[in-house]
């Protein structure tokens, strides 16, 4: 894709987009509250109410990830199939679509580890058509019925279940999960996590 040039409509729609984006780290899925920067955010985790509410998370993480991750792709199709029927429509303009509702559920609560990743495993379930197109991943809804979708995905599930496949480790929840219980054993002791803090190691250059 082209760069906007500086100063220009498109330039200053991508810094709001790339601005709204950034707000969304600082939101707190179990809460549901939204905090205005990276210390609102620090603020809020170490409340007494956000500490409790990661603990009784912590009892059963995976039921709130699920939980999570439904509601994402319910809402998210949902969505899909009311603003644009089966016309196809590019994935990242959608998602803009999608989180204009300050209350969707976030990504990073969810399964899975990005917007991409989520397309692809709706392709693949054969959910909705996604497809390489001009502006990146386009996404389609496919008119199916709801009793189909249900038996797939409870075949899914069983599999799923059968394999043990749970792969939350690096994830904010899980991250915030483990934090809170180290604060309510150690008060005042513990820095609580931030989303910036993912677990990404800052690798140097390699040597030529
Ligand atoms: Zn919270």
């Amino acid at each position: 894709m082209p760069k906007a040039e500086v100063g220009s409509t498109k330039y200053l729609a991508n810094k709001m987009k790339a601005k709204g984006l950034q707000r969304l780290r600082w939101y707190c899925q179990t809460c549901e509250k939204q905090c205005r920067d990276e210390n609102g955010f620090k603020q809020h985790t170490m409340s007494e109410g956000h500490v409790r509410a990661m603990l009784l998370v912590g009892e059963d993480p995976r039921k709130a990830i699920n939980e999570y991750s439904n509601q994402f792709k319910r809402d998210f199709l949902r969505l899909l199939k009311t603003s644009h029927g089966e016309k196809k429509v590019s994935l990242n303009g959608f998602y803009q679509e999608y989180i204009r509702d300050k209350e969707h559920v976030h990504m990073n609560s969810t399964k899975w580890p990005s917007l991409t990743e989520f397309a692809k495993y709706m392709g693949r379930e054969g959910i909705c058509r996604v497809e390489e197109g001009d502006r990146g991943l386009e996404v389609q809804w496919v008119d199916d019925s709801a009793e189909a979708i249900q038996r797939r995905e409870d075949i899914k599930k069983k599999e799923r279940l059968a394999k043990g496949d749970e792969s939350m480790e690096s994830r904010l929840l899980e991250q915030q999960i483990r934090k809170a219980r180290e604060a309510a054993e150690k008060p005042g002791k513990v820095e609580l996590p931030l989303p910036s803090q993912a677990p990404e190691v800052a690798k140097a250059e390699p040597v030529k």
